[in-house]
């Protein structure tokens, strides 16, 4: 099942071409009070909203084209993210000593994982503003995994069990020495598109193509089975520091390729299995 966020947070279920309106199935959440959980309430309780999205008639279809598409997730707890998670996008870092500030430049396994803000989300609709047009900026595709269960010490084995869904994240990133939490935070920095592939449909993350053009060309063209640390592996390192909750999402890294983006530029990203998103780049 596809499932999407567009205009006035209204719930798609997206199929070839159309959306098609669930919003009331969203009627199926428990209602929640103050203080509100720190956690994503349609992500908890996915099992219960499907079957609600399942048992709809009457349903209004929209063209895909014609929504203005939303983050996946309303209200994650945390962005987790790897740094440097593939060999050829490490190697690349090493080769360009002016663009890749030599404190980043390390193995994931010495670096650990890093959080961006919440606050810099955005879903494919909205533009990628870009802050400080003086500073190097760039795109970086990612596979994204959304946690569907509370876990904490998850074993490689059972990680899969812990997804909820997959998304497309771009993890746009000023490059320069500051922390990571600091240049790949800003408003709108963090994209999330172009809907939730749920993990029974998605199936195994292991072996996925992954594709970012910017203006047309392709800048990043590669593959999951190439990742260092593999989803379950990120999960399992993720949740032995982090407590993990339904709604989190896990930006899984970024391939070889990386590059700048200015106003103007638009980024079509796409991965195997989840679909295509388009974004524009606009000046702050
Ligand atoms: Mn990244």
């Amino acid at each position: 099942m596809k499932l999407c966020r567009f205009n006035d947070n209204r719930l798609g279920l997206v199929e070839d071409q159309w959306v098609i309106d669930v919003t009331t199935a969203l009627s199926r959440l428990p209602t929640a009070s103050y203080p509100l959980p720190c956690f994503d309430l349609l992500i908890a309780n996915l099992d219960e909203v499907r079957v609600g999205i399942e048992t709809l008639s009457g349903r209004a279809k929209i063209p895909l084209d014609e929504v203005t598409l939303l983050s996946p997730v309303a209200n994650p707890g945390k962005l987790v993210a790897a740094p440097v998670n593939y060999q050829a996008h490490l190697d690349e870092t090493i080769a360009d000593e002016v663009t890749f500030s030599r404190e980043h430049v390390r193995r994931i396994q010495e670096t650990g994982l890093f959080l961006k803000a919440t606050s810099s989300m955005i879903g494919a609709g909205a533009p990628i503003e870009i802050h400080h047009p003086d500073r190097r900026t760039d795109h970086e595709i990612e596979l994204g995994v959304v946690i569907g269960k509370t876990c904490k010490d998850v074993h490689p084995d059972d990680a899969l069990s812990v997804i909820a869904g997959y998304t497309i994240g771009l993890d746009i990133t000023i490059r320069g020495p500051e922390e990571r939490s600091l240049r790949k935070s800003l408003d709108s920095y963090s994209v999330l598109g172009p809907w939730l592939v749920t993990a029974d449909e998605f199936g195994n993350p292991a072996d996925r193509d992954l594709e970012l053009k910017v203006n047309g060309e392709t800048r990043q063209k590669a593959n999951t089975r190439d990742l260092i640390l593999d989803v379950p592996a990120l999960i399992a390192f993720a949740s032995s520091y982090y407590t993990l909750h339904p709604g989190d999402v896990l930006y899984t890294g970024t391939p070889e390729g990386v590059g700048p983006i200015a106003p103007g530029d638009t980024i079509a990203a796409s991965i195997v299995g989840i679909g295509k998103m388009q974004v524009n780049v606009i000046a702050r």
